[in-house]
């Protein structure tokens, strides 16, 4: 896959964003630079709490108290401008971009529907807050959208409280589509789900992913569902980006030591041994470890790893990795 810049939807530089508890500043998102392409699935991987949703929140604009963004600009390329979301106000985001141009499926997204509002009005809502189209338009639209993620449009009389888990996350998914948006951030869509299901809701989501031709980021813990479902993976460790780089590559030959240990860490068919976790746990973010951030875990780990931050590098086009052990001379 040759990916070049006029093909960029989000440009996202060198952005820093945290949370401020009392004196404490835990320091979720560090200094990130990444572009995600049109039509791309990007995978965003690594433990829990390595700030995967707070890079989300922080790529929409959701910021609350007490998160905080402190730097860094985020650029999105529609078809006929360009945006800098970082400078645009609560009230711009809302009725520019969020839902237009960009949506933002939250973790636990399933609380987002109302128990006591029929799914249909959940729609009707919608459409009457982004668009003047009529009620006979809505229903035509809503049932095509949920048919297309395996629904019947009988559904579409209940209530979110008569429907299962995976029925529900398919009606906030088919949500986030309405309006055609070029780029949805889905965090952990599917992990409150059981496996079968999360299989087959996913399956269902990279269809109309493929039909639409949006750019969907996709986070998860599990390196499994990266390796089927993503085009390239964006690994993230204490809040930095490690490792970004196509997903064939990436299962091929892990660069980082961490993207290293979460890949051989998969169960591979056939293979009896026993596969070898991590060992130790993530840094406190609120002060993390000086140098690189992964060197109290790293079996690689060399003096300068203790001292200095490595840079992020190129290896190759659209290969980057931060790791001391690939910095020449
Ligand atoms: P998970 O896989 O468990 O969802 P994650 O990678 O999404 O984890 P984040 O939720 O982004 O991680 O959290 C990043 C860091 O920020 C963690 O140290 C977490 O404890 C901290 N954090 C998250 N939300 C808050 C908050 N509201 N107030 C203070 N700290 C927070
Ligand atoms: Fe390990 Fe050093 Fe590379 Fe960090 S920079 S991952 S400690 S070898
Ligand atoms: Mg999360």
């Amino acid at each position: 896959m040759i990916l070049v810049d006029n093909e960029v939807v989000l440009h996202i530089d060198n952005v820093k964003a945290g949370y401020v508890v009392g004196r404490r500043f835990i320091d979720a998102v560090s200094s990130v630079s990444l572009k995600l392409f049109y039509g791309e699935v990007f995978g965003l991987a690594g433990e829990s709490g390595c700030g995967k949703s707070t890079l989300l929140k922080v790529i929409y604009g959701y910021i609350e108290p007490p998160l905080k963004r402190i730097e860094g600009s985020l650029i999105l390329r529609t078809k006929n401008e360009r945006l800098s979301l970082h400078e645009l106000s609560d009230d711009e985001l809302k009725r520019r971009v969020w839902w237009r141009y960009m949506t933002w499926i939250p973790q636990g997204a399933m609380s987002v529907l109302n128990p006591t509002i029929r799914v249909r009005d959940h729609f009707i809502e919608m459409f009457k807050l982004y668009s003047n189209i009529d009620k006979r338009e809505v229903y035509r639209l809503t049932t095509e959208y949920l048919e297309a993620l395996g629904l019947s449009k009988e559904v579409i009389d209940a209530y979110p409280i008569q429907l299962s888990g995976g029925m529900r996350q398919r009606i906030v998914i088919a949500l986030a589509l309405l309006f055609n948006p070029i780029l949805v951030l889905a965090d952990e869509p599917t992990s409150a789900l059981d496996v079968v299901t999360q299989k087959i809701l996913l399956e269902q989501l990279l269809k109309v992913q493929k039909e639409r031709g949006f750019t969907l980021v996709l986070v998860s813990h599990d390196m499994d569902v990266h390796g089927v479902f993503t085009d390239r993976i964006g690994v993230m460790y204490a809040g930095k980006i490690v490792e970004v780089g196509s997903t064939d590559k990436m299962f091929a030959e892990p660069l980082h030591p961490y993207t290293k240990a979460l890949i051989g860490s998969l169960p591979r068919l056939g293979d009896k041994s026993i596969r070898k976790g991590l060992s130790g746990a993530p840094p406190d973010l609120a002060d993390p470890p000086p140098g690189c951030r992964f060197h109290p875990r790293c079996p690689y780990a060399m003096d300068i790893c203790r001292r200095e931050e490595p840079p992020i590098i190129e290896i190759e086009k659209g290969r980057i990795v931060g790791c001391w052990l690939y910095v020449k001379g």
